[in-house]
């Protein structure tokens, strides 16, 4: 292809999150030739924020931890409609990923005899998070990206993938521009791995990074694959809410582990007022008990805060509702109480949160060890994406694999905290693993020409428009509050309708967006291709959360607000059909073998 810069790979990896990473130092070690694509700065994915822990059942704080509870937990937390084998794979691998990202230099927090220390986490049994202080994924990132530096990959930072290619039915390669000076790309691969992360910025208010923008989603769809469980969306409880300016930013789930509590403006822990039947037995009766949970104490249950995030988002969003929130539109979250339980209480929070400390102190002007948070709702994880094979992760493209948050299957209806972290981990591992075999099979695909003219011709078009009255941001902004208010954390099928109208009526507005200026640097051109991609991504999750007629997990709707049994046998599935449309389908769940089955009997 003499136009385009052309590079040539065995494995090529979309995103240097933790799963692309892992993906990669994978896939280098079983001998192939790796190519690694980040639309950022090396180190600077979107994981390096990840702040509580990673989940896994080193048993090092709780001896009466293992795999099976880990298992049970997350198919509780999902309630039931995640990829069992996915779940169980990942319960029972995550501590030797733990354990291998220590020998490689990870420096975790140490219990007093010099094990990995392990925390509480909400919908976690027993303290299951090995964690660097509140800034797990930045050292899970630094020693992965340690460890990759001393084996054969090549790096292609701030490089945006905008199509990937196709010869017949497997995936060919990619087809990518630079950030910095606009020039394309051509990815000509064997196997290919998207590891792109979220899609949060689909929504007005959201923890997440500027590159969650649902890539890897639109790419897979684009190219023929499976979307799954695209309803399921987490918004997290606990974000900031003041000033408006740093709206979204999470509030590690950790504030809770280390005995942070809830409360409205009223003084009362709210939490304790709606207990759901399903984790009722592990519970705290009372305050006291709850307390001496988070300090470690094995006869006491969890308090209320660490239920599962859906949950306590709700019923943060019903104190909100009913008038009894903070001042501004969020309710109190409180650390500082715990002074009067433990000595040198002010250091301790400050050791154990020290992110939340100066998170507060510098953006809000709030000292979190004297004064309570004000915290609310932010979108935060999408449970939803590329519909893989559990044990090899490929999707339903042939040579085309997925690991990390932009595959579904693992998480079902709602993700546990800290288990993404774990899920990167071990799938992002399995990706490479199986992509590396994969190229070592098959010989190099063809590029087809056309297919790269195309990609190049569409996403040259808004230059095309420089005089249009409108630039890809005002689409964006609109999509975003459509989002939020419309498909956000309570649905009805009234809204959801009126979305997916808007949806179709903003792709044609962001069809004759125009963009003035050259393709160096051009932040108004990337949005504008970042813009195609939450298109998709917004339509895929307003369709699914359409079709599930029922609340489960992070999807809930105000009209049908119980579970339904009869929605507990399927996940729901898009794909696109060949006029173009987005097909939405009813993919039965697979039955569970019965040593599986039985292990969530007796965790019940
Ligand atoms: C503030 C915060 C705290 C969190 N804390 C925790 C925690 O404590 N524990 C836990 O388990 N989970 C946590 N999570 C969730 C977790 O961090 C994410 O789910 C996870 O890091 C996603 O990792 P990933 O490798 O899938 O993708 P990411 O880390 O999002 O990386 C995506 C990569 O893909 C690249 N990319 C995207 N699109 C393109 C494209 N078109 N072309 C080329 N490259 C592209 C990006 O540049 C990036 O390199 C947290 C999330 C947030 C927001």
């Amino acid at each position: 292809m003499p136009d385009y810069e052309t590079h040539q790979y065995d494995v090529l990896i979309i995103g240097a999150g933790g799963a692309g990473l892992r993906a990669a130092i994978e896939a280098a070690s079983a001998g192939v030739s790796v190519g690694l694509v980040c639309k950022s700065l090396l180190g600077k994915a979107h994981t390096v924020m990840a702040e509580g822990g990673i989940a896994a059942t080193l048993a090092n704080a709780d001896d009466r931890d293992n795999w099976k509870v880990h298992f049970a937990d997350t198919m509780r937390g999902g309630q039931y409609v995640n990829n069992w084998r996915m779940a169980e794979l990942h319960a029972r691998e995550a501590p030797d990923r733990v354990r291998e990202l220590e020998a490689w230099g990870a420096v975790f927090d140490r219990t007093s005899d010099g094990r990995i220390l392990q925390r509480n986490f909400g919908g976690h049994r027993y303290p299951r998070l090995a964690h660097v202080g509140d800034r797990t994924g930045l050292e899970l990132i630094r020693t992965l990206q340690d460890h990759a530096i001393y084996l054969d990959i090549s790096v292609h930072m701030e490089c945006t993938v905008i199509a990937l290619l196709k010869d017949g039915d497997r995936a060919s390669g990619a087809f990518a521009y630079d950030r910095e000076r606009g020039r394309f790309h051509l990815f000509h691969a064997k196997a290919i791995v998207l590891a792109t992360g979220g899609v949060g910025r689909a929504y007005r208010i959201t923890s997440n990074s500027w590159e969650g923008t649902g890539d890897g989603h639109a790419l897979a769809y684009d190219a023929g694959a499976d979307l799954m469980d695209m309803e399921f969306v987490q918004f997290h409880p606990t974000g900031m809410v003041w000033p408006p300016s740093v709206r979204g930013i999470l509030v590690t789930e950790g504030v809770r582990g280390e005995g942070g509590v809830l409360r409205n403006n009223e003084g009362r822990r709210f939490m304790f007022d709606d207990i759901p039947e399903l984790y009722r037995s592990q519970t705290a009766d009372d305050e006291d008990e709850g307390f001496r949970y988070t300090q470690g104490d094995k006869d006491a249950r969890r308090p209320p805060e660490l239920l599962t995030r859906d949950h306590v988002a709700r019923c943060i969003r019903r104190e909100v509702k009913a008038g009894r929130g903070s001042p501004h539109g969020g309710v109190f979250l409180d650390i500082s109480w715990i002074k009067s339980r433990i000595p040198n209480g002010e250091e301790h929070i400050r050791r154990k949160l020290p992110s939340m400390y100066h998170q507060f102190k510098q953006l809000a002007d709030i000292d979190i060890t004297r004064e309570p948070m004000e915290v609310g709702p932010t979108t935060h994880y999408i449970m939803g994406g590329i519909r893989v094979d559990a044990d090899t992760q490929m999707s339903t493209v042939t040579g085309l694999f997925a690991a990390g948050e932009c595959a579904a299957g693992i998480n079902g209806a709602n993700r546990l905290g800290g288990n993404s972290l774990s899920d990167l981990l071990v799938f992002g591992r399995r990706a490479g693993e199986h992509a590396a075999e994969f190229a070592r099979r098959n010989a190099l695909p063809a590029i087809d020409r056309q297919q790269v003219d195309q990609a190049a011709r569409a996403v040259l078009e808004p230059f095309d428009r420089s005089g249009a009255p409108e630039g890809p941001f005002q689409v964006q902004h609109a999509l975003q509050d459509l989002m939020q208010d419309k498909v956000g954390i309570v649905r009805t099928a009234g809204d959801m309708e009126a979305a997916v109208v808007e949806l179709a009526r903003l792709r044609n507005r962001a069809e004759h967006v125009g963009v003035a200026g050259h393709r160096e640097f051009n932040t108004g051109w990337h949005a504008a291709i970042d813009l195609r991609n939450l298109l998709t991504v917004s339509e895929a999750i307003a369709r699914s959360a359409l079709e599930r007629r029922e609340s489960r997990g992070g999807h809930f709707r105000e009209d049908f607000p119980a579970k339904d049994p009869a929605y507990a046998g399927f996940n729901i599935v898009v794909r696109k059909d060949s006029a173009g449309g987005m097909k939405v389908e009813r993919a039965p769940l697979p039955p569970m073998p019965g040593e599986l089955s039985a292990i969530i009997e007796e965790m019940k």
